[in-house]
């Protein structure tokens, strides 16, 4: 199925810019100057749990993965099954969805910084990563790494996420703000195989248009 959708007209930058931040003035200088720019090199940010790493074979093995949430989910890592035997019983590098890995730039991931980045170590990657808090965050942190780390646009931006979807209007903005083409892949790991990708139902925004492919 293939949809084209047209967007509402675009408002200011500044009106743009503060779905993603309040201190918006300190981006707009820098849009500025790489908007001028030619564009950069694709670039891929790669969502960690449920995309690199299944963790199906957790909530198979022990069934309070599944019934616990927040709080009671670190108390299980940290106070009863204690966090460095965790990581060495779970996360090990033959489980990485390689496919996954081999088009991936950059991580971005959602979660306890300490912790995410030891599930990176453990899983034998070495990737440049960036943590942040809560999943909806991360159209923020991808703006703030084209403008402050990369400082040009890239051709592409792919966002690689078990929730990409959930992140379309941000990321439909992010799009017309940055006037790139922003692919996000949702992407369903096969639950016998969790080394291995079910499917992947992508969106791509260009500009002011919305590509729908499922
Ligand atoms: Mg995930």
């Amino acid at each position: 199925m293939l949809n084209t959708l047209n967007q509402p007209q675009s408002s200011a930058l500044s009106d743009k810019l503060l779905h993603f931040t309040k201190d918006f003035e300190t981006y707009i200088q820098d849009l500025k100057n790489i908007l001028q720019k030619p564009k950069s090199w694709d670039i891929s940010f790669v969502d960690f749990d449920e995309t690199l790493y299944s963790r199906i074979p957790q909530f198979k093995k022990d069934k309070r993965f599944v019934e616990c949430r927040w709080q009671a989910w670190i108390d299980l890592v940290y106070k009863e099954i204690w966090r460095d035997i965790f990581l060495k019983d779970y996360y090990n590098p033959d489980w990485v969805v390689k496919d996954v890995l081999s088009r991936t730039d950059v991580i971005l991931t959602a979660g306890i910084d300490d912790l995410q980045r030891w599930k990176l170590e453990h899983s034998g990657i070495d990737k440049e990563a960036l943590v942040v808090a809560e999943h909806k965050q991360k159209p923020k942190a991808v703006l703030k790494y084209v403008l402050k780390s990369l400082k040009s646009i890239p051709e592409n931006i792919t966002f690689i996420d078990d929730k990409a979807f959930d992140l379309s209007e941000e990321f439909r903005l992010l799009s017309d703000i940055l006037q790139t083409k922003i692919i996000l892949e949702n992407i369903y790991l096969d639950s016998e195989k969790p080394t291995e990708v079910d499917h992947i139902d992508k969106k791509i925004f260009e500009k002011w248009k919305e590509l729908v492919l499922s």
